[in-house]
C-alpha cells in the first residue's frame, strides 16, 4: 500500500514526492503519463549532443531564498541572466522596453529623465487598470503597445490584450534605465547539469517509486494508495463536468544548425512578423560549448498539450466551480499550474508545493494509520 499516489512528475509532484518520502518516511508512487520526469521543465540532449528544453525555454529566477536553497539540495547552479531582443520595425531592440529600446527605435539620445517625460506625454490615462492592454497603454502609450505587445499577445493567446487579465502583460516591466535583463529577481540561475538531472536527484529515494508512461486513469483503481496529490488539469480530474477549462498550447519546432551561433541573445521575440512568437538558442542558457547550435521555434496553438491557463474572468469563474468540487474531495490535494489554474513560474510552483507540504504536516500525523483521522482535503493546496 502506497501512502501517496502522486500524479505528475513536474515541479509540483516531484518536490512533494521528495518531501513526503524523506521527511515523513512515507511510501510514494510518482507517475507521469509522459515518458519522462520533469514535467514541462524536462531537458534532454538532441541527436547532435546539444542540451535542449523539449517544452521551450525554462530559466530559473526567484526572489525567495527559501525556494532557491531548497532546490540547491538537488543541483549546482550556473549563473545566467536572461536577455531578450524583439524584432520591431526591422530592428533588434531590448525587451522589456528600456532607454536603449526607445533611443534605438526612434533614433533619439534621451536620458533616463527625458524618457520618463517622453512616456508621460504618450501614456493614456486609464481609470482602473483591468486588462493586459490597460497595463501597457497606461505606461508607454499606444504606439509602443502596438509594436511590442498587441501582435505578440494576439499570436500567443489567440486573444486581444483587452480580453486578457492585466496579470499577463504585467509580467513584463517597463524601464527607464539601461537594464536589459528580462528578469529583475535576486536569484537567476540555470541548473548546472540541466533540469532533468536535478529532478533525477530529487526523486531518487528508496521510498519513491517512479512510473512514467502511466496515466492516472490506468492505476487509480488498481494500485492501492491512501491519498492522492494531483498535478494535472483540474477539469480532466472531474471528467470535464462543467465543460472544458481553456488552456493555451504550443507546437515546438526544434532545429539544429551546422554553425556555432544563430542570434545575439538567448531569445528573440517576434511581435510583428512570423507565425512563431520567439526563437530560443539554448547555448546561451546552458553555457554548453559545441560547434553546432540548437534552436526552438514556438508556434502557439489552441490544440495540443495544456501549457498555459488563460487568465480571463470567465475562465476564473469556471475554475472556481471545479475548485469547489476539489475542496469537497477528501484525501486529494490539487497542486501545480494545471490543477490550480494559475499562470505560475517554476519558483512559484515550488513555493506552492512546499506550502502544501507544511499543511499536510499540520493536518496529518506522519506515516501512521490515519484511517480514523479526518484528512484535510484539497483546500490545502488550493488555498495557497
Ligand atoms: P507540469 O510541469 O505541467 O507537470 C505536470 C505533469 O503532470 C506533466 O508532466 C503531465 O504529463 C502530468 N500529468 C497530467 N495529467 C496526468 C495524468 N492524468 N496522469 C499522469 N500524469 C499526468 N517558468 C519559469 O520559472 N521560467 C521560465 O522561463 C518558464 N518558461 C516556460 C516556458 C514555457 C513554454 C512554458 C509552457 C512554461 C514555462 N514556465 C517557466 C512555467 C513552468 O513550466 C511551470 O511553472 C512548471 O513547469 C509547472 O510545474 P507543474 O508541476 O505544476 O506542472
Ligand atoms: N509579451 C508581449 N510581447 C513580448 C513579450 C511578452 O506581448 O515581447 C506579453 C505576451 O502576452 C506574453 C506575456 O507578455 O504572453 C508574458 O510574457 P512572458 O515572456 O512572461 O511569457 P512566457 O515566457 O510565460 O511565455
Amino acid at each position: 500500500m502506497y501512502d501517496w499516489l502522486i500524479v505528475g512528475a513536474g515541479f509540483a509532484g516531484s518536490v512533494l514526492a521528495e518531501r513526503l518520502a524523506s521527511e515523513r518516511n512515507e511510501r510514494v508512487l510518482l507517475i507521469d503519463r509522459r515518458n519522462h520526469i520533469g514535467g514541462n521543465a524536462y531537458d534532454c540532449y538532441d541527436d547532435q549532443g546539444l542540451l535542449i528544453h523539449q517544452y521551450g525555454p525554462h530559466i530559473f529566477h526567484t526572489n525567495s531564498r527559501q525556494i532557491f536553497d531548497h532546490l540547491s539540495r538537488f543541483t549546482e547552479w550556473r549563473p545566467y541572466e536572461h536577455r531578450v531582443l524583439a524584432k520591431v520595425d526591422d530592428k533588434l531592440v531590448p525587451i522589456p522596453i528600456n532607454l536603449d529600446t526607445v533611443n534605438k527605435l526612434y533614433g533619439l539620445s534621451l536620458t533616463s529623465e527625458e524618457l520618463q517625460d517622453w512616456f508621460k506625454a504618450r501614456a493614456e490615462p486609464v481609470d482602473e487598470i483591468k486588462t493586459s492592454e490597460d497595463v501597457v497603454v497606461s505606461v508607454v502609450g499606444r504606439e509602443l503597445y502596438e509594436k511590442f505587445f498587441r501582435g505578440y499577445t494576439r499570436k500567443q493567446w489567440g486573444l486581444d490584450p483587452s480580453e486578457l487579465d492585466k496579470s499577463v502583460t504585467s509580467r513584463v516591466p517597463t524601464r527607464t534605465n539601461r537594464d536589459d535583463r528580462y528578469f529583475g529577481d535576486e536569484f537567476q540561475f540555470m541548473p548546472k547539469h540541466g533540469y532533468t538531472r536535478m529532478f533525477e536527484t530529487m526523486v531518487s529515494h528508496p521510498n519513491i517509486h517512479v512510473m512514467t508512461q502511466t496515466d492516472y486513469a490506468d492505476v487509480k483503481d488498481t494500485i492501492p494508495h491512501r491519498r492522492v496529490i494531483y498535478t494535472g488539469p483540474i477539469d480532466e480530474y472531474f471528467d470535464f463536468r462543467f465543460g472544458k477549462l481553456p488552456y493555451r498550447s504550443l507546437r515546438f519546432e526544434h532545429v539544429t544548425l551546422d554553425q556555432a551561433w544563430h542570434q545575439p541573445v538567448g531569445v528573440v521575440n517576434y511581435p510583428q512578423t512570423e507565425d512563431y512568437t520567439r526563437i530560443t538558442e539554448y547555448k546561451y542558457l546552458t553555457g554548453q560549448e559545441h560547434a553546432k547550435t540548437a534552436l526552438t521555434y514556438e508556434y502557439p496553438s489552441a490544440e495540443g498539450d495544456p501549457y498555459y491557463p488563460i487568465p480571463k474572468p470567465e475562465n476564473q469563474e469556471l475554475f472556481k466551480k471545479y475548485e469547489r468540487l476539489a475542496l469537497a474531495t477528501p484525501d486529494v490535494w490539487f497542486v501545480g499550474r494545471l490543477a490550480t489554474y494559475r499562470y505560475y513560474n517554476m519558483d512559484q510552483i515550488v513555493g506552492q508545493a512546499l506550502a502544501t507540504f507544511r499543511r499536510i504536516n499540520e493536518s496529518l500525523p506522519a506515516n501512521a494509520d490515519t484511517s480514523s483521522v479526518q484528512a484535510m482535503p484539497a483546500s490545502a493546496a488550493l488555498a495557497s
